[in-house]
C-alpha cells in the first residue's frame, strides 16, 4: 500500500494551527507497519485541492485527507470532491438523525447549514462521526481510496478509529505488526542500551528495538514484523519478557502508560489511600495522579508546603531539622512525609523537597537536588536525586522518580 496525507485549510499555512493530525496519522499507521510516503498542506482554493489530489492519486493508493468540511463558507473540501469526481449529491438521512439528537442535546436549533452536511457526494460511503457534525468520506474509484475528515484532531482520530481502520483492514493487505512497550525510570538511555547490549543483539532481523527518552524516563518499545505469521504474538511475548526481566529494577511498567497514572491505577486496585506533602513541586505530583478517574476512592488531598512555616504548622516538622540541616534535607523529606500521611491517615504518603532553580542553589546543594520521601505504618525511606532541565521538566522529572519509589514500595508492603 502506498500512503499519503492531504491537509487543507489556510490555518496550517499561516502558522495559526499546527498540523498535528499527520503527525498522529502518521504514528497510528506506523504502528500497522504502513509508512506515509509524502504528506501535503494546501489552501481552502478548489483549484489547489483538486491539483493536490489528482497528483497524489497518480502516486498512492490511499489518500487520507482532512479539513475543509465546516458548515461555513470558508470550507469547500466536500464541493470540490464532488466536482473532481463528477458526481452529484444524496442525503444522508442517518446523519440527519445524528444532527437532530446532536442538536437537541446541546439545546441548540439545528440551522440549514447544519442540515447541509448531511448532503454528501453520491460516490462516496458516509463515514459517521461520533463525536461533532461533519461526516468523514470514504471513496473507492478506480481501485484508489480516497478519505476526507473533519479538521478537528478529535473527530478526526474517532472517525479514524471507528469508521477508517477496520474498512483499510478490509480493504488492503496488511503486514502483521506486535508492538510491546516498557516504561523505565530513573536510568539515562545510554546505561539502558549497555545493559541491553547482549540482548540486542541476539534480536532476530524482524523484531527492532527502539529507545524514546523523555523527562527521567525512557521507553523501551519492541516492534514485531512479519507478513503473515501466526505466532508472531508468542515469539514477541518471549522476547518482551527478558526484555523486561533484565531492566527489572528500572521497569515502572510494562504498557505504553503514563507513570503517575498508572501508578495511580494499582493504588485504587489495591485500594491504598495516599496523600503527598509537596514544596519543590507545588502541587504537580498530586496533579498528575488526580488525572487517573477514580482517584477520589483513594485520594483524600494533600498540602502544598513550600513555605517552610507550612512545612512546621502543618506537618509538625521539627523546626531544628530546618535550622540545621535546611527544608531540602533527608530528615526534612522524611518529617514532611510521616506528617502527611498522620494529618491525612492515609497508608501512604510521598514528600518532595528540593530546589527547582534556576536559583537557589549553593556548592553543597545545587540546583536539581531533591529528596523525595515515602512514609507508610512500615516506616519512612528517602531517596536523594539530583534532577536537571527548567523548572517545568524537574518537575515532570522528580514526579517519574516519585512513581517509581512508589512502586517499589508496593511490590514490597502491600
Ligand atoms: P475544518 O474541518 O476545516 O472545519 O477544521 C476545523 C478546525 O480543525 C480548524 O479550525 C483547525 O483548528 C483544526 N485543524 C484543521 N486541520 C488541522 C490539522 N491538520 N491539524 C490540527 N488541527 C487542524
Ligand atoms: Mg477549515
Amino acid at each position: 500500500m502506498n500512503a499519503e496525507i492531504i491537509t487543507i485549510g489556510d490555518e496550517l499555512l499561516i502558522g495559526q494551527t499546527v498540523d498535528t493530525n499527520s503527525a498522529w496519522m502518521g504514528a497510528e499507521f506506523s504502528k500497522m507497519g504502513i509508512s506515509i510516503a509524502r504528506k501535503t498542506a494546501v489552501q481552502d482554493k478548489a483549484n489547489e485541492i483538486k491539483t493536490a489530489i489528482s497528483e497524489a492519486l497518480s502516486r498512492c493508493n490511499l489518500l487520507l485527507v482532512t479539513g475543509g468540511l465546516g458548515p461555513t463558507k470558508d470550507d469547500i473540501t466536500k464541493t470540490t470532491l464532488c466536482e473532481f469526481y463528477g458526481c452529484g449529491y444524496r442525503r444522508d438521512e442517518a446523519v440527519v438523525a445524528h444532527l437532530e439528537a446532536l442538536f437537541e442535546a446541546r439545546n441548540r436549533k439545528l440551522l440549514d447549514s447544519n442540515i447541509g452536511q448531511a448532503d454528501l457526494p453520491e460516490l462516496c460511503e458516509t463515514l459517521h462521526n461520533r463525536v461533532g457534525t461533519a461526516p468523514g468520506m470514504w471513496f473507492d474509484v478506480n481501485g484508489k481510496v480516497l478519505v476526507s475528515m473533519p479538521g478537528v484532531p478529535s473527530e478526526m482520530m474517532n472517525i479514524m478509529i471507528h469508521e477508517v481502520i477496520p474498512r483499510l483492514k478490509n480493504r488492503f493487505q496488511f503486514p502483521v505488526i506486535v508492538h510491546k512497550t516498557a516504561v523505565t525510570v530513573g536510568i539515562p538511555e545510554s546505561l539502558l542500551s549497555k545493559l541491553l547490549e547482549d540482548f540486542e543483539s541476539r534480536l532476530p532481523a524482524h523484531i527492532k528495538l527502539a529507545y524514546l527518552p523523555s523527562l527521567n524516563m525512557v521507553k523501551l518499545r519492541l516492534s514485531g514484523r512479519a507478513e503473515n505469521s501466526n505466532n508472531l504474538p508468542d515469539e514477541m511475548e518471549k522476547w518482551f519478557n527478558e526484555l523486561c526481566h533484565i531492566c527489572r529494577k528500572h521497569v515502572l511498567c510494562r504498557e505504553d502508560e503514563i507513570p503517575a497514572r498508572y501508578m495511580t491505577r494499582k493504588l485504587i486496585e489495591k485500594n491504598l489511600t495516599y496523600t503527598l506533602a509537596e514544596s519543590c513541586t507545588g502541587g504537580f505530583i498530586a496533579n498528575q495522579m488526580i488525572q487517573e478517574p477514580g482517584v477520589s476512592r483513594i485520594f483524600k488531598g494533600s498540602v502544598i508546603c513550600y513555605a517552610n512555616e507550612i512545612k512546621i504548622s502543618e506537618l509538625g516538622v521539627d523546626p531544628q531539622i530546618i535550622e540545621t540541616l535546611g527544608a531540602v534535607s533527608e530528615p526534612c523529606a522524611a518529617a514532611m512525609a510521616e506528617g502527611a500521611r498522620k494529618k491525612f491517615r492515609t497508608d501512604i504518603a510521598l514528600s518532595a523537597t528540593g530546589i527547582a532553580g534556576p536559583g537557589g542553589g549553593t556548592t553543597e546543594k545545587k540546583v536539581g537536588l531533591i529528596y523525595i520521601g515515602l512514609s507508610t505504618q512500615n516506616g519512612t525511606q528517602v531517596q536523594k536525586f539530583h534532577l536537571f532541565g527548567n523548572r517545568e521538566q524537574f518537575m515532570a522529572r522528580a514526579c517519574n522518580a516519585a512513581m517509581l519509589m512508589l512502586k517499589d514500595c508496593l511490590e514490597r508492603e502491600f
